[in-house]
């Protein structure tokens, strides 16, 4: 035994040698691999509960230091050593450690946790680390029950929740500083003078609906808006034919944005998440989005030099129920969609318009020709699809566009789902940070938090 472990005694190694023989003697005829397999992982995680709490324990001085200095700048006195409980990857582990009171500020403080960032009573960052993991991925319950099987560690579904939304809260704070920093004159200044510009980087914004319940503010409550924004560069072409398979956009580098607020507050994100990006350096930058207007009004208000691509597999949509009218057999609704198509690809709008202002019936706002005629008009500076491909422009959302609806409806949209307004943000924001593969830096962030308190 190394010296330093000496003092460990024979009492440690007895205690080892414990675990070990209870699980070969418990259990001398197993009734199957699988059953030796999860004794011996009952056992593993009866050691490392062990050896934790062991390491803990060694980490105490055998005398403390009687006085330490304290924040306020008096000297804080030795009290005792006071109990903890921790709760880890390994499972609960109690443990001891001195007790230090300022008899000037009256503040009390562990010099132990604070070292390690330790948080008594709380999931230890790296289980929170790996619940918020879990539940960024799948509903808290289910989480909960996937979670105890891989790790044997059983966390509520409530602790699933906890930890998800710890983690969306942290992003929450990077994303303060984000929007502070790209307010801030000289940081931009500073951007300009140091970083080489991007030199094609593409954005794009979307819209899904989160079920919010909140009892105590029913104009909060309802069917909400989460905005879900992202920043992507590619270098792969735009296909050469709207039925070409080159329609994987292959998006690199992607960070997801999203948070459930009124579009001029998230144009604040949508800059600040930008200046991340170097957005204002960027030499081109491309937006493509589907027709909705606060989207445009956004780019327009934060990026006016940006190009503004309506993406094409939204704009081809709107022909389809316009198609439908078009005549009373398949084949002439077919042959006018494919014409109407045809024309949109190669940017005749004018074509297009009046092609959908033909089948214009009763002209009021649930005609779709008459929506389609509208939504031509409104966009069709943002349709100019044979410049774009010329420029080898992305004119497809795609893989991106989903994404964005993975942040909100694979997760939040949940069949039964109710969600507090504070509760969904965190965890779409937790989730858009897992998709940025940006979950490290806030799990680091998370690890220092007991140190920098
Ligand atoms: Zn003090």
């Amino acid at each position: 035994m190394p010296s330093e472990l000496s003092h460990l005694g024979l009492e440690f190694g007895q205690q080892v040698y414990q675990i070990i023989a209870d699980l070969l003697t418990d259990t001398v005829s197993p009734a199957s691999l699988s059953a030796m397999e999860h004794g011996v992982r009952e056992t593993l995680l009866k050691l490392g509960n062990f050896l934790l709490s062991t390491w803990l324990a060694l980490q105490n001085q055998r005398y403390p230091d009687p006085t330490i200095p304290c924040r306020c700048g008096a000297t804080a006195q030795y009290r005792e050593m006071r109990p903890g409980v921790l709760i880890t990857l390994l499972g609960r582990i109690a443990y001891r450690r001195a007790y230090y009171l300022c008899a000037t500020c009256q503040e009390g403080t562990y010099p132990l946790d604070h070292r390690l960032g330790l948080r008594p009573g709380q999931m230890s960052a790296a289980l929170e680390d790996l619940a918020a993991q879990t539940g960024v991925q799948l509903p808290f319950g289910q989480g909960s029950d996937l979670f105890a099987q891989l790790t044997l560690v059983r966390l509520s579904p409530q602790s699933m929740d906890t930890a998800t939304q710890a983690v969306g809260a942290e992003r929450q704070a990077v994303e303060t500083e984000w929007i502070a920093t790209s307010q801030d004159a000289t940081a931009l200044l500073d951007q300009e003078r140091e970083t080489p510009p991007v030199a094609r980087l593409y954005g794009t914004l979307d819209a899904t609906k989160v079920h919010i319940v909140e009892p105590s503010d029913p104009a909060a409550s309802g069917w909400r808006d989460l905005k879900v924004g992202a920043w992507f560069e590619t270098d792969a072409q735009p296909p050469a034919q709207p039925d070409d398979d080159a329609w994987d956009i292959q998006a690199r580098d992607i960070t997801y944005f999203c948070d459930i607020q009124e579009a001029a507050d998230f144009g604040d994100l949508l800059w600040a998440t930008g200046f991340q990006r170097r957005a204002p350096r960027a030499a081109e930058l491309v937006f493509v989005a589907d027709g909705a207007p606060w989207i445009w009004n956004l780019v327009q208000e934060h990026y006016p030099q940006a190009v503004q691509i309506v993406d094409w597999f939204h704009a081809s949509a709107h022909l389809t129920p316009v198609a439908a009218l078009a005549s009373s057999t398949a084949e002439e609704c077919a042959a006018w969609r494919k014409k109407a198509r045809d024309d949109l690809w190669h940017g005749r709008l004018t074509a297009v318009i009046a092609a959908c202002a033909d089948l214009v019936t009763t002209g009021d706002q649930n005609d779709p020709a008459q929506q389609a005629v509208t939504y031509f008009t409104n966009n069709q500076q943002r349709m100019d699809y044979p410049t774009y491909r010329a420029r080898g422009y992305q004119i497809g959302s795609g893989t991106v566009e989903s994404g964005c609806k993975q942040i909100g409806t694979q997760r939040l949209k949940v069949p039964g789902a109710r969600w507090s307004l504070a509760g969904a943000r965190k965890v779409a924001k937790a989730r858009a940070a897992h998709l940025s593969r940006e979950w490290q830096p806030l799990v680091q962030r998370r690890v220092h938090l007991d140190r920098a308190a």
